[in-house]
């Protein structure tokens, strides 16, 4: 009999794409039976195209779209992001009982915001997995977090020295995750709630390898605060990146473009998935860019202060706008003075085709974990710009820790990033010193990377515990 799991993504593409591609490999490469539960409520187009797709996958993967659930009288526009995905999967999981008992999967693999499933699954008797697909550094943060709640009063971000996490690195507290940083906003509270179940899953699945993080995962493991949590059994599954992409006409012309540049010589200029910036930032990165006479391919997007911005502007793949429409958010001739040496690209590319070519030499990058594991399989070095989230610890590791990064310095009294700035640290990764030690780096990571893909570390042992569990 087949081992048959079932995953239960949170809502958003950054949650569907690691736990779908685990989804996938324990299909087509362990031979497993999956049952992929997908939240449609608030689905984006480019959720609806990616599951589209995903359905002729195998036929021993199913996906199972949840009824949508009525939110109107839950949600409102004030809440902040983290607060509208906590309610939209409380709603949504309310029919999962019936759904989890006709199934009859031998195990569950959760994700941070759908954790309500824990409490269904010990009726029926299933045993839940969490997939944790941020950084190790967060998870070690997140499983903390329940004892600085108890113990801290007041703000985290007003402690006079930096959080000690038990068996690692201290963490500024300019680096926390956003969503702890007020501790009287719902979002907070909704995080704590979903982290402080962690320590009652049979496992915890994290999208990292022994290597890339060995301290933490060692403090997870053998740290006497984490064993005593307890924190159940840590499976570093890592790297999991999404392995294919699917192409549009647009995305073929920006691989062209790429195709006649010299060999690493574009820096690749992309944000995330929703990453935007001020139309004052917006400027000084174009003149940064230009100032600094390197190859680049930028993605755009309208500025957060725009008016209008939010109407018209919608981030997925296979975005049509045109990149002259976004003219009046550069300098006044940018677009002309760097056409042939830049290429500005409306809303979306193919990250990992673009980060794959060989002619892409740097990643200006907002670190979210995703796209830092994109850059490390595929041996690009960094440019750390975080924007949100918990991108600021993740710059960090990368910088300090893993050093296949740089980070752009910000001033603290300036509101922007300066030109010259940007300039800087775009020569020093792409022509300067700091860029060929950071490069070797990157391509020391690369072949780490693979390593750990082909060795299946904490992926096999999942493996093995599920056989186990039917
Ligand atoms: N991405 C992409 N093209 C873009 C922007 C983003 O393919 O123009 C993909 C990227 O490859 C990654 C994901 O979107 O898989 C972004 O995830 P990440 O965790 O880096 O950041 P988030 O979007 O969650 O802030």
């Amino acid at each position: 009999m087949k081992s048959h799991v079932a995953f239960l993504p949170s809502p958003g593409m950054g949650h569907m794409i690691p736990l779908f591609q685990l989804a996938k490999k324990l299909t087509l490469q362990h031979g497993f039976r999956v049952s992929f539960i997908v939240i449609t409520t608030g689905a984006s187009a480019a959720q609806n195209q990616f599951f589209h797709s995903a359905a002729a996958i195998s036929p021993h993967l199913s996906i199972i779209n949840l009824p949508a659930a009525d939110v109107s009288g839950v949600i409102s526009e004030e809440m902040r992001v983290v607060t509208q995905i906590a309610v939209i999967a409380r709603e949504s999981l309310k029919p999962l009982k019936p759904i989890l008992a006709e199934l009859k999967p031998s195990s569950l693999v959760v994700d941070i915001f759908t954790t309500d499933a824990i409490d269904t699954c010990t009726d029926l008797r299933i045993p839940v997995y969490s997939f944790f697909t941020a950084s190790t550094a967060l998870l070690t943060l997140s499983l903390y977090l329940p004892t600085l709640d108890r113990e801290v009063e007041g703000e985290y971000v007003d402690l006079p020295a930096p959080v000690e996490i038990p068996g690692c690195r201290n963490m500024p507290t300019a680096d926390l995750l956003d969503q702890v940083k007020d501790r009287t906003n719902d979002e907070y509270k909704w995080y704590l709630l979903h982290v402080s179940r962690l320590p009652y899953t049979a496992g915890i699945l994290v999208n990292a390898w022994d290597d890339l993080d060995q301290q933490r995962i060692k403090a997870l493991t053998e740290n006497p605060f984490f064993k005593n949590l307890p924190t159940p059994p840590i499976y570093p599954v890592g790297p999991l990146i999404k392995d294919d992409e699917i192409l549009t006409e647009k995305d073929a012309t920006i691989l062209a473009w790429l195709d006649s540049q010299p060999r690493e010589s574009v820096l690749f200029v992309c944000l995330g998935s929703g990453g935007t910036l001020s139309s004052r930032q917006l400027i000084e990165l174009a003149a940064g860019l230009e100032l600094s006479r390197q190859r680049f391919l930028l993605v755009a997007r309208p500025p957060t202060d725009a008016s209008g911005a939010g109407a018209y502007f919608s981030v997925g793949s296979g975005g049509g706008e045109d990149a002259d429409g976004l003219s009046v958010y550069f300098p006044d001739g940018f677009l002309d003075r760097t056409r042939g040496v830049g290429l500005v690209v409306p809303a979306w590319a193919p990250q990992m085709a673009v980060l794959r070519h060989r002619s892409t030499g740097g990643f200006l990058s907002h670190c979210g974990w995703n796209s830092t594991l994109e850059s490390l399989v595929c041996g690009v070095p960094m440019i750390a710009w975080p924007l949100y989230a918990e991108q600021r610890m993740n710059a960090t590791m990368l910088v300090e820790e893993v050093g296949v990064a740089v980070k752009v310095v910000a001033d603290a009294e300036a509101e922007v990033i300066g030109r010259e700035e940007i300039g800087r640290v775009v020569r020093a990764v792409m022509e300067g010193e700091e860029g060929k030690v950071i490069r070797r780096r990157a391509g020391e990571l690369k072949e780490n990377a693979l390593k750990a893909s082909e060795n299946g570390g904490g992926l096999s042992r999942f493996v093995d515990i599920c056989h186990l569990d039917i």
